[in-house]
C-alpha cells in the first residue's frame, strides 16, 4: 500500500481542530475532490466566522452530530502528508487535556508554519498548486554564495550603508557565506552582487550547510570507555531500550560525570534498532558545544531544531523526520513535538531548568509531557541532571521512575572548592567596590597571575537594578508596568525589562522634577566596568540578554574558549553547561538575588542556580576554586550548595513543602485574569472565585482557593493582572473545579480576559 493512503479517511465528514479559543473540534464536509485524500493529522483550510483557518483533522465521522443540520465543506488540504504522525496526533489531543488548553491552539503551537503562500495557493479542486521543488535529501544543504574581499574600496567610490557592512564582516575574516549577511543585511545577493560590479569582493557559488550548527565540519569522536557507575545506568537504560519498555529514568550525576556519554551511548543503541530518539536541552542556543558532540558521534544526520532556522528549513527538517530519513531531533522545549517516527527514547537534559516550562500561550511543561509522550509512544524516557528538581526527585523515591547515580566526574577530576564568604563581615576589598570583597578580589588577582580564566555569576543585568530621586526618594518606574526601571549606562537610559520601554537617564524626576539620581545596586554592566577598573590588563566580556543580542551567545563563548578573554562577567547565561578548560575560578558576586522572589521555589532554584554555576570551575587538570558572596551564608539552599550537598538540601526542602503543602505534595492550578482598568480585572477574579465555590470541594476545603490577589506584577505593559490560586493534594476534584472554571471562561469574561495554567512555575 502507497504510504499516501494509509490511514486515508473515506468518511463524508471530518472534525477539525481550529487555533481558536474553544475547548471543542468543529465538524465540515468533505468535498467529493478530496475523499480519500484526508488523513487524521492533515492540515485543512477551512471557513470559520467567514475567516480562512488553517485546522487539523482529528478524525471522521459518517454524519452529521445531533441538532446540526448542515456543515460546511473543507476547502483544501494544506500539506502533501500529515504533519502530525498518529503517535504525535494521540499525544497532543491528551497534552490538550491535561492542561485544559484548546485543542486547535495546542496543534498550531506544535506544528512548523504552514508553507509559504499555502492558503492563496489553492486550487479549485481543493489541492495545492505545484511547489517548487523541494531542496535535495538532506535536512538543509542548499547552494550559496562564498563571498571573498578582493581589495579595498579606492578613494571617490560611494559605497551604500550594507554595502559598508558587507565589506565589515570580510575585514576579519576570509570568507563569508550569503546566508551569515542575510539576517542583517536586506537583499543581501543584491548587494554582494553591487560589489561584485565594483571589483570589491568576488563570489562563488558553494554546497555549504547555512544552518550554524553545522557549519563548520566534525570529526568523528572514539566512545571513552564508560566509567564503572556509566556503564550500570548504560544497561538499565538499553535493556529498557531492547525490551520496548516505556521505562523512566531519572539520571543524577554531577556536573560533569558523564551524562552526555550516557544519552549518546542510549541513543546509539536507538539508531542500531532503527527506532527514533528527541534529546531536550533547555536553550539549544547555549549549547553549541553538546550539538558538536551529537556531530562527532553520529554525524551530520540528526536535526537540530532551534529557532534560528527559516520557515523552509524547519518544514524540510520536519519532513525528513517523519519519513524517517533522520531519526534523532535535538532541540530546546519545543522539540517535544518533532515527528520522530518509531519514537523508542526521550532525553530531557538539564530537567530542571525553568525553561521547560512554556510561559505564554499553551503553557505546557516540556519536561512533564516528555513522560506522557514517552508512555504513549511505549519509550524509554531519560531525565538527566546534576540538581534534579524537588517533584523528580520526589517520583524517584517514591519509586515512579528509576534512580541512576554517577556520583563522581568522569574524568577523576575533584568537585571544586567552594568558598563562602559572608558580606556582613567581608565589606569592600581593596577596589572599594562594594560586590568585590577582599577574599573574591584575591582570588581574581591569583588567577589571571596564573594565566587562567574566570567567570563571575551576577543576576542582574543593566548597569543597577533600579535608581531612586535624590530629591523625594521615589523609584524611577514603568509607566506600563509596576517595576522599577533599570538604569543601562552605555546607552544612557533607563530600561523597563519587561515591555523595554526607555526614557533618558538625566530627565528630571517624574514627581518632583529633580534631576539627581541614586544608583541603587549593581548590574552586569556595572560589574564589568568594576573588573576592568581593578584589573586593568585583564580582557573582560559580558554575557547577557543585552550582548546576546549583539554579538551572539556563540561569539562571547568563542572569545572565552580560544582564550581572547580573561573574565567572564554575566547572567544566568553563564551557568549553563559551558565546558571550558581554562576557567578555574567561579565568582558568584550575590548569591541571595534568587532567593529574594516571591515563589515557593526560590529556595530550589537558588541551589540549582549555585550549584550549576559552580560546575563550572575547574573541569580539567587544574583543581576548580568558587568564591560564594552572600548576606545569608547560613541559608540551606547556600550553605547546602558549597558543600554539593544535593541529598541533604532535597531531604529539606521536601520537608518544607509538605508543612506547607506545595508541590510535589499538592497540585496547582492557576487561573491569570487581565484587563485594562484595574476594577475589572478584580472583579472578573472575584466572579471566578465565586463560581468555583460552587463546588462542593471548595466548600469543604478539599481544594483550596486563593486570591484573588493582584499578580506580583500588578501592572504589564499597561494592562492589570489579577490571579486566583487552586491547590490541593487531590487532582481529580482540583481538575473538577478547574473545569467548572473553564466552562465559564469559555462563555466569556470580555473586557477581561482569563487563561488557565496547569502546573504554574
Ligand atoms: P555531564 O553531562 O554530566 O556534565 P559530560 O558528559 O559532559 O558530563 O562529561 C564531562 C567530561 O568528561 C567531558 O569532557 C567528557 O568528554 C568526559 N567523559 C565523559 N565520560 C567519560 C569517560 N567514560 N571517560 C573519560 N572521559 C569521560
Ligand atoms: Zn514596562
Amino acid at each position: 500500500m502507497p504510504d499516501s493512503a494509509l490511514g486515508a479517511i473515506a468518511s463524508a465528514y471530518v472534525e477539525v481542530a481550529l487555533p481558536v479559543p474553544l475547548r471543542r473540534v468543529f465538524t465540515y464536509g468533505v468535498p467529493d475532490s478530496l475523499r480519500g485524500a484526508l488523513r487524521c493529522g492533515s492540515r485543512v483550510a477551512v471557513s470559520f466566522n467567514r475567516r480562512k483557518l488553517a485546522g487539523v483533522v482529528v478524525s471522521g465521522r459518517d454524519d452529521l452530530p445531533d441538532g446540526v443540520e448542515r456543515a460546511l465543506r473543507v476547502a483544501g488540504i494544506l500539506d502533501s502528508e500529515p504533519v502530525f504522525t498518529p503517535e504525535l496526533l494521540r499525544f497532543l489531543e491528551q497534552a490538550a487535556k491535561y492542561y485544559m488548553h484548546p485543542l486547535g491552539e495546542v496543534l498550531r503551537a506544535a506544528a512548523p508554519a504552514l508553507p509559504t503562500g499555502a492558503m492563496k495557493r489553492l486550487r479549485a479542486d481543493g489541492f495545492l498548486e505545484a511547489e517548487e521543488s523541494l531542496p535535495g535529501q538532506r535536512v538543509a544543504h542548499h547552494v550559496t554564495w562564498q563571498i571573498r574581499a578582493t581589495g579595498n574600496a579606492p578613494e571617490g567610490v560611494r559605497l551604500g550603508a550594507r554595502q559598508k557592512r558587507v565589506l565589515e564582516r570580510l575585514r576579519d575574516r576570509d570568507s563569508v557565506l550569503l546566508e551569515e549577511l542575510r539576517p542583517e543585511i536586506s537583499d543581501a545577493r543584491g548587494v554582494v552582487r553591487a560589489l561584485a560590479d565594483k571589483g570589491l569582493v568576488d563570489f562563488e557559488e558553494i554546497e555549504a550547510n547555512p544552518d550554524p550548527f553545522f557549519r563548520t565540519p566534525i570529526a568523528r569522536d572514539v566512545p571513552p570507555p564508560p566509567t564503572s557507575a556509566q556503564q550500570h545506568a548504560i544497561e538499565l537504560i538499553n535493556d529498557a531500550i531492547l525490551d520496548q519498555r516505556p521505562e523512566a529514568f531519572l539520571l543524577h550525576g554531577v556536573t560533569g560525570s558523564g551524562k552526555t556519554e550516557v544519552y549518546l551511548r542510549a541513543i546509539d543503541e536507538v539508531r542500531r534498532e532503527g527506532a527514533g530518539a528527541i534529546l531536550l536541552v533547555p536553550e539549544i542556543a547555549l549549547t553549541p558545544q553538546l550539538v558538536g558532540r551529537f556531530r562527532a558521534r553520529f554525524g551530520d544526520e540528526i536535526a537540530v531544531l532551534h529557532s534560528g532556522l527559516t520557515a523552509r528549513q524547519r518544514q524540510d527538517a520536519w519532513q525528513s523526520l517523519r519519513r524517517g530519513r533522520i531519526t534523532v531531533a535535538i532541540g530546546a522545549r519545543s522539540a517535544l513535538f518533532a515527528p520522530v517516527t518509531n519514537l523508542r527514547l526521550i532525553v530531557v537534559d538539564e530537567e530542571h531548568d525553568p525553561s521547560f516550562k512554556q510561559d505564554e500561550g499553551f503553557r505546557y511543561h516540556a519536561r512533564d509531557m516528555a513522560l506522557l509522550r514517552a508512555q504513549y509512544a511505549g519509550a524509554v524516557c531519560v531525565l538527566g541532571s546534576a540538581t534534579p528538581s524537588i517533584e523528580t526527585y520526589h517520583r524517584a523515591n517514591a519509586g515512579k521512575m528509576r534512580l541512576l547515580s554517577l556520583p563522581a566526574r568522569a574524568t577523576g577530576a575533584t568537585l571544586p572548592s567552594v568558598e563562602v564568604v559572608d558580606l556582613r563581615r567581608h565589606r569592600r576589598g581593596p577596589t572599594g567596590h562594594p560586590l568585590l570583597s577582599r577574599p573574591l578580589y584575591g582570588a581574581l588577582h591569583r588567577c589571571l597571575d596564573a594565566g587562567h580564566q574566570a567567570i563571575l555569576f551576577l543576576n542582574r543585568r543593566g548597569f543597577s537594578p533600579s535608581v531612586r530621586c535624590e530629591g523625594c526618594g521615589a523609584l524611577a518606574e514603568c509607566p506600563a508596568c509596576s517595576v522599577a526601571l533599570t538604569e543601562h549606562r552605555s546607552q544612557n537610559v533607563l530600561r523597563c525589562h519587561y515591555c523595554d520601554f526607555r526614557r533618558p537617564l538625566v530627565a528630571p524626576c517624574a514627581k518632583c522634577g529633580a534631576a539627581d539620581y541614586q544608583h541603587l545596586g549593581v548590574g552586569t554592566e556595572q560589574l564589568h566596568h568594576a573588573i576592568e577598573e581593578s584589573f586593568p590588563k585583564a580582557r573582560v566580556a559580558r554575557l547577557d540578554r543585552d550582548t546576546a543580542a549583539g554579538e551572539g551567545v556563540e561569539a562571547v563563548l568563542d572569545r572565552l574558549r580560544t582564550g581572547a578573554v580573561d573574565v567572564l562577567v554575566g547572567t544566568q547565561m553563564v551557568t549553563k553547561g559551558h565546558d571550558i578548560a581554562g576557567v578555574t575560578l567561579v565568582g558568584v558576586v550575590l548569591a541571595d538575588q534568587s532567593l529574594a522572589f516571591p515563589d515557593f521555589r526560590a529556595s530550589e532554584r537558588t541551589f540549582q542556580l549555585l550549584a550549576q554555576v559552580a560546575g563550572r570551575a575547574g573541569r580539567a587538570d587544574v583543581p576548580g576554586e568558587v568564591i560564594l558572596q552572600t548576606f545569608q551564608p547560613e541559608h540551606p539552599a547556600i550553605r547546602l550548595a558549597a558543600q554539593h550537598d544535593y541529598e541533604q538540601f532535597y531531604a529539606e526542602e521536601v520537608r518544607n513543602r509538605e508543612e506547607v503543602g506545595y508541590p510535589p505534595f499538592a497540585r496547582l492550578v492557576t487561573v491569570r485574569v487581565h484587563a485594562g482598568a484595574e476594577a475589572t480585572a478584580r472583579n472578573a477574579t472575584q466572579h471566578l472565585a465565586d463560581t468555583a465555590r460552587r463546588h462542593q470541594a471548595i466548600r469543604d476545603g478539599a481544594v483550596q482557593i486563593l486570591g484573588p490577589a493582584p499578580a506580583p506584577l500588578a501592572r504589564l505593559r499597561g494592562r492589570y493582572h489579577y490571579r486566583l490560586l487552586l491547590k490541593s493534594p487531590d487532582r481529580k476534584l482540583l481538575r473538577q473545579v478547574a473545569a467548572l472554571l473553564v466552562a465559564r471562561i469559555d462563555q466569556g469574561l470580555a473586557p477581561a480576559h482569563a487563561t488557565l495554567d496547569v502546573d504554574p512555575l
